[in-house]
Order: structure tokens, then sequence, then C-alpha cells
């Protein structure tokens, strides 16, 4: 049985390409008000118009979430416009790979500032009106949903980083899934295998290749096999809590 999401507000960052847009157009089409949070905020517009026409409700928040009051003002945003927030899906994020040795800082930085700091920042302006959602109707129970990575259970060579960052946030959902399960809030983490996305495509010259040759042949992850994981997760009953989904390629080691 699901539950549907009809009257409730769901924020799902990086949803300007990817596994973003595609759960922002799955939340939107189970009923939910979808606010789309990235930096491209001209894609972000072609996505809510779809969403739209599909029946469905959208807002638009441009926003770097690696800045603490962006991100702040984003949430204040929804809950100013939208009334309340339900569901937040922490998807933004980076991934940099090649061996440690040759890897430029920037990209070391960039990761942590993304895929940890900003899952932080967001999450840290998003819980108090999570905690609200909470205890009203429609559902009296809210989600907390970040997109972690294979790479956060099992690190492999060349993902030094990227494996340290979701890793991280796979111990900080674990932490506050214990502490807000009394205020029903569910935090869940989705764990995806390789998605084909433009998640690559900012990777460095050499590495890119490399990465691409490494996957030649297998068929990927599509975005919304991942979508269709994070809207399992947030329509279970409410005496239910999905606390974690790992979703591989079926060809994928
Ligand atoms: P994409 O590159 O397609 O999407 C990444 C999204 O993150 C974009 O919408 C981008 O928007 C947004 N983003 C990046 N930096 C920022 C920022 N500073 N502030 C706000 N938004 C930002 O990649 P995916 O869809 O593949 O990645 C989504 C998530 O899934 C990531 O957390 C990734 O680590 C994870 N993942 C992906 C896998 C894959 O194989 N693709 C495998 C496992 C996990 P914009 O540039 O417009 O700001």
């Amino acid at each position: 049985m699901t539950e549907s999401l009809t009257d409730t507000v769901a924020l799902v960052t990086g949803a300007s390409s990817g596994i973003g847009a595609a759960t922002a157009q799955t939340l939107a089409a189970g009923g939910a008000t979808v606010a789309l949070l990235a930096r491209r905020t001209e894609r972000l517009r072609a996505l809510a118009e779809e969403i739209e026409a599909a029946g469905g409700a959208a807002l638009v928040l441009e926003a770097d979430i690696t800045d603490p009051e962006q991100a702040k003002a984003a949430i204040e945003r929804v809950v100013a416009d939208l009334g309340r927030l339900d569901t937040v899906v922490n998807n933004a994020g980076v991934s940099f790979v090649g061996p440690i040795e040759d890897a430029p800082p920037q990209e070391w930085d960039q990761m942590i500032a993304v895929n940890v700091e900003g899952v932080l920042n967001v999450t840290r302006a998003a819980l108090p009106h999570l905690v609200n959602a909470a205890q009203t109707a429609p559902r009296r129970v809210a989600d907390l949903i970040t997109i972690s990575s294979t790479a956060g259970r099992v690190a492999r060579p060349g993902q030094a980083v990227y494996a340290l960052t979701k890793s991280a946030v796979n111990a900080f959902s674990e932490a506050m899934r214990q502490e807000l399960q009394p205020k029903r809030v569910r935090v869940g983490v989705v764990a995806p295998g390789t998605v084909a996305t433009e998640l690559a495509t900012h990777m460095r010259d050499g590495v890119r290749e490399a990465v691409e040759q490494q996957l030649a042949g297998i068929e990927l992850l599509r975005p919304q096999d991942i979508a269709d994981a994070v809207a399992y997760m947030v329509t279970r009953k409410r005496h239910v809590a999905v606390n974690e989904i790992l979703v591989r390629a079926a060809e994928q080691t």
C-alpha cells in the first residue's frame, strides 16, 4: 500500500539534471508540490514547466548549497511560499575520481563542499520544518532522504575522497535516524550504483575517458530507477521506515 503525497511539499536539491530531475518529476506525479533547487535556473524553469504541463506544481529555487546562507534562504522561501516542508531529498552532488596522487586539490574541496557541507547546510535549515510537518496532517510523518552511493559502502581505488564524502553522509544519516525517530521524521539513504547522468561529464580529461571505457558495454541505471527508490521510501505508511535502499545496475560488480 502506498500513501499519496497530495497536499505535501517536497524539496529536491540538484533538480536541474539526472537523478534530481527524475525524482522531482516522480514526487510531483505522486501529488507533492515540488521545490526545485540548483544553480542552473533555466533548466529548473524548463522542468517546472514540464511538471506543470503534467498537472503538477513546482517552485524554482536558485541556490548554491555550499553557502549556508543561500541554503537557508531557499528553505525559508519554500515555507513562506508553499506553507510547509514534508520531504527533503539531499541529492545535489559532484564526483571527481582518479588516482589520488594526481588529484587537483580543488576537486577534493568541491566534493567536500557540495556532498558533505551542502548536505549539512540544507539539513540544518530544513529540520525544524520537517519536525513541524511530521506533527501535522495530511501524513503526520516527514522524510529526509540523502542520495549516497555504492562508494559509501565499498571504497574502491580512484574514489578515495568521493567515498569519504558518501561514507560521511551515511554516518550523518544513521545518527539522525535514531535521533529523529521519536519525532516521526524518517531518515533514509538511497545508494545508487552507476547511473547514466551528467555526473561523469564534469571529470577532468583523461579520467573521464577512463571511466567511460570502464563502463562501456554495461547497461547503466537510469535516473528514473533511483527516483523510483526515493518514491518508494517516502510513500510508505507512517508506521514503516525504509532506512536504506542500494540499487546497482544488474551488470555492475
Ligand atoms: P548530475 O551531475 O546529473 O546532477 C548533479 C546535480 O547537483 C545538478 O542538478 C547540479 O545542479 C547539482 N549541484 C551541483 N553542485 C551544486 C551546488 N553547489 N549547489 C546546488 N546544486 C548543485 O549527477 P547525478 O544526477 O548523477 O547525481 C545526483 C546525486 O547522485 C549525487 O549526489 C551523486 O553523488 C549521486 N550518485 C550518482 C551516481 C551516478 O552514477 N550518476 C552514482 C551514485 C550516486 P547545478 O549545476 O545546476 O547547480
